[in-house]
């Protein structure tokens, strides 16, 4: 890589689980859109993943995902192998500190020091210009904002819209996990969201009547479990107590054993944040 990086003015950096789909693709069109060469890696991080979680039955599909990223006309894939990003003996890790303490933080113990790690590994193999993530994954963009802004100043950390389904599920690689049932039940994640988003537009600033309206929608359906509804800062992700401007809602919930996450930002965009 270090070789090939030398000969390339700029790169724009899209890292991956792998399982492609039309929410990754965003990405990639994006980054594509940027000047430069667009480099997308795919490797499943064990580090990120709790001992009780998904790594092992996460979704693999590397030929199909290639040949994705072969027709979409990127400059490189980088497939590393779990040895060749974590070798023997490597403890290095990155903590990335308070951002990453609350939400997705409290309810996967380390989840955020896998991330930032291989993150931070990935932005020193192929040093690129600009690295690109969805605000699907919210508190993901922040803590990697935060430690760009920190450890690599000279890494843009660009967020790109959620790309939903077209009945509203927000797109993940997890959603194969749901049985039929489940996914018509999932749409309740959704619903909350643009509720809250409705009244935000009619005018509702109060961060305990948004949480309520998320939280009634989604308690109406019986096979998701709620296990945070949190209306909070985009930049700080400090929980709002009083009304404010700007706001993102981010919730997740078990759908049978599917942990689903989604997101909406109120008085907002994505793009806005850095
Ligand atoms: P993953 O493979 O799940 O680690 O996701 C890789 C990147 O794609 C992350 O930056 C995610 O936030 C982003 N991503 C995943 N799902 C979506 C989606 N539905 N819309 C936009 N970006 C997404």
């Amino acid at each position: 890589m270090g070789a090939w990086r030398a000969t390339i003015e700029r790169i724009a950096l899209v890292p991956t689980m792998g399982a492609l789909h039309a929410g990754h693709m965003s990405l990639v069109e994006r980054a594509k859109r940027e000047t430069g060469a667009t480099v997308v890696s795919i490797f499943v991080n064990p580090t990120q993943f709790g001992p009780n979680e998904d790594f092992t039955k996460y979704p693999r599909h590397e030929a199909a995902d290639l040949a994705m990223l072969d027709k979409a006309g990127v400059a490189a894939a980088f497939v590393p192998s779990v040895d060749e990003m974590y070798p023997p003996g490597d403890t290095m890790r990155v903590d990335p500190g308070a951002i990453a303490a609350p939400l997705e933080g409290a309810a996967r113990p380390g989840h955020f020091i896998g991330v930032a790690t291989i993150v931070a590994k990935l932005f020193e193999i192929t040093r690129p210009d600009l690295a690109l993530f969805g605000q699907k994954d919210f508190q993901q963009l922040r803590v990697l904002q935060t430690m760009a802004r920190d450890r690599y100043p000279a890494v843009r950390v660009m967020g790109c819209p959620i790309v939903r389904e077209a009945d509203g599920l927000a797109m993940s690689s997890r959603n194969a996990y749901l049985a039929p049932e489940q996914r018509i039940a999932a749409l309740a994640l959704s619903r909350g969201l643009f509720a809250a988003q409705a009244a935000w537009s009619r005018g509702t600033r109060d961060p305990v009547r948004l949480r309520a309206r998320v939280q009634e929608v989604v308690e109406r359906e019986p096979l998701v479990a709620p296990e945070y509804i949190s209306v909070a800062d985009p930049l700080t992700l400090a929980e709002l107590r009083l009304p404010a401007n700007r706001a993102v809602i981010s919730l997740a919930a078990l759908v049978g054993r599917t942990r689903l996450i989604d997101n909406a930002l109120l008085g907002m965009e994505v793009s806005e944040i850095r």
